[in-house]
């Protein structure tokens, strides 16, 4: 299945066979590939043949750039089922999900098209006669990418559609877990590529294969003018001061930890699917994953009582097989949720689900009961961000204590809040209310759009990608004041004769 898939999508056998990384599939457990790890002098060479693509690229007018990102999402368009399936052989997440993630590509690209001829500054009045002032947005450099396994593809397009529509050439090192699908999209760009013909450079877009290593290389090099990076908070906390230490630019996007709030006034019905598909979808391991549920205490028994009716009709398993959710990553993700789990049990929490479920042919996949965990308060295990479908409850009485409770975590990712009261509701959006990066209403904390920023404060990292004016980040901003006059007066009118 895995050839004829890769076959399609234009990759070669030898690309991802006979080498030193073993690539497993989180289904069954069995294995999908073996990549060759990218030595670092290749990684040096890469880096250097960046460089010269960039040069030539920034030449390249932005709209005749945007015309090969339109190739680009005309070749996701054409492959999206095969991508789709890809993903789902790669990460584990349910065909709809890696559909979706497919699409999410084909929207940024559509979005970047259109962008590559919005590039715009602003013109700002001079206070000196016969002058004007302006911006002007340039190129910024090779874009390096390190991307994390549970959105294997989407985030790497929102940074490189973009990326590549203000003039800048890529290097991609995505997880080791997911590197086949990475190949997959390389494929796709490089025949993209091939249509739009000599204008674009050799070595436009590289992808390195590796662990973390092969990510610090291109960290630690100030020949990558920004890092753009996806993962855990704790990759973040080394990438972040390593990048800065250089002067370099980097957007973090890290881990989340994820609440709604669930006011008495909510629409229950509505609520209790947006829980359901935010906090069982893809296994709760997405970053913007529900992970704690603030409910007003009126009616915490009504909702535990809907919500484990609706988590025992999910069904679990094979994610090709029209499953809701589907395997953990590995069994070190497993083994997480098991002994987080077990602390909250030995803490008094009551806990509902959690367990394992054997899949028949299935041996090495770790597929689980998605867990309700009722905690009394809000302690270090609910603040610490778990990569697996875990659904912590708590209680509030005035809206006051429930914002801070959804504020009262070290990251700053999604929130949300379910309510038919106005006042509630433009609260929560207010400056006194959530401190996250996203913050909706009658939605849940997951799957967001690309027209919007997306990312998050605190430990979260700070960074933001895809719509609104992302594409900022991928370029130099200069400032550029032209004298039009027969006249050289000085600003703030300092006479220097
Ligand atoms: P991870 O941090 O283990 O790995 C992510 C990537 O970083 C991989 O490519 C890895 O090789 C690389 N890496 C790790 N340490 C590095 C280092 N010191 N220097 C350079 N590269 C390094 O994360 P994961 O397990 O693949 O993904 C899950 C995590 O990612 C969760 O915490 C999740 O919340 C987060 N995530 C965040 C977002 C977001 O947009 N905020 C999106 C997806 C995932």
């Amino acid at each position: 299945m895995i050839h004829s898939l890769m076959e399609k999508l234009g990759v070669a056998k030898a690309q991802y066979q006979g080498g030193d990384l073993i690539v497993t599939t989180p289904i069954d457990g069995s294995e999908i590939g073996r990549l060759t790890t990218t030595s670092t002098s290749d990684v040096d060479t890469a880096i250097a043949n960046a460089e010269k693509a960039f040069s030539a690229w920034k030449r390249v007018p932005a709209p005749r750039r945007g015309e090969l990102v339109r190739l680009f999402g005309e070749q996701l368009r054409q492959h999206k089922q095969s991508l789709g399936e890809l993903v789902t052989w790669e990460c584990g997440k349910i065909l709809q999900e890696g559909l979706g993630e497919v699409q999410e590509m084909i929207d940024i690209c559509d979005l970047a098209v259109g962008q590559s001829r919005q590039l715009f500054g602003l013109t700002i009045a001079s206070e000196r006669p016969g002058h004007h002032m302006r911006e002007s947005w340039h190129p910024l450099g090779p874009i390096g990418l390190i991307t994390a396994f549970n959105f294997p593809v989407a985030p790497w397009a929102w940074n490189s559609a973009l990326a590549l529509v203000c003039g800048n050439s890529l290097l991609w090192k995505p997880s080791e877990k997911t590197p086949l699908t990475a190949l997959a999209c390389q494929a796709l760009l490089e025949r993209a590529i091939e249509q739009f013909g000599d204008e674009a450079p050799a070595h436009l877009s590289q992808v390195i294969i590796g662990e973390r290593a092969a990510g610090e290389q291109l960290v630690n090099d100030s020949r990558v003018a920004l890092i753009s990076a996806t993962g855990s908070t704790r990759m973040g906390r080394e990438v972040g001061p390593k990048v800065a230490a250089r002067f370099g630019r980097s957007i973090l996007e890290l881990g989340g930890n994820n609440a709604m709030i669930l006011a008495p006034s909510a629409d229950l019905d509505m609520a209790t699917r947006a829980i359901l598909f935010s906090a069982v979808g893809t296994a709760g391991q997405r970053c913007t994953t529900l992970r704690r549920l603030v409910v007003h205490e009126s009616i915490k028994d009504d909702v535990l009582t809907r919500l484990k009716k609706a988590y025992s009709a999910v069904t679990i398993g094979n994610p090709l097989e029209g499953s809701l959710v589907g395997p953990l990553i590995d069994h070190q993700a497993f083994d997480a949720m098991q002994s987080v789990l077990a602390k909250a049990r030995e803490q008094g929490a009551n806990v509902f689900g959690g367990e394992r479920v054997e899949i028949p042919g299935s041996d090495q996949g770790y597929y689980v009961t998605p867990a309700i965990v009722e905690m009394a308060e809000q302690n270090a295990l609910v603040k610490h961000e778990t990569f697996a479908p875990i659904l912590y409850v708590l209680t509030y009485k005035e809206l006051d204590e429930a914002i801070a409770t959804n504020n009262d975590v070290p990251q700053g990712l999604s929130s949300c809040i379910f309510t038919t009261d106005v006042r509630e509701a433009e609260t929560f959006v207010s400056a006194v209310g959530s401190d996250c990066g996203i913050a909706n209403i009658n939605i849940g904390p997951s799957g967001a759009e690309i027209g919007g920023a997306f990312g998050g404060e605190k430990e979260t990292g700070g960074g933001r990608e895809s719509g609104s004016d992302v594409w900022k980040s991928y370029m130099r901003r200069q400032t550029n004041t032209v004298n039009y006059s027969r006249e050289l007066p000085l600003a703030q009118g300092i006479k220097f004769d």
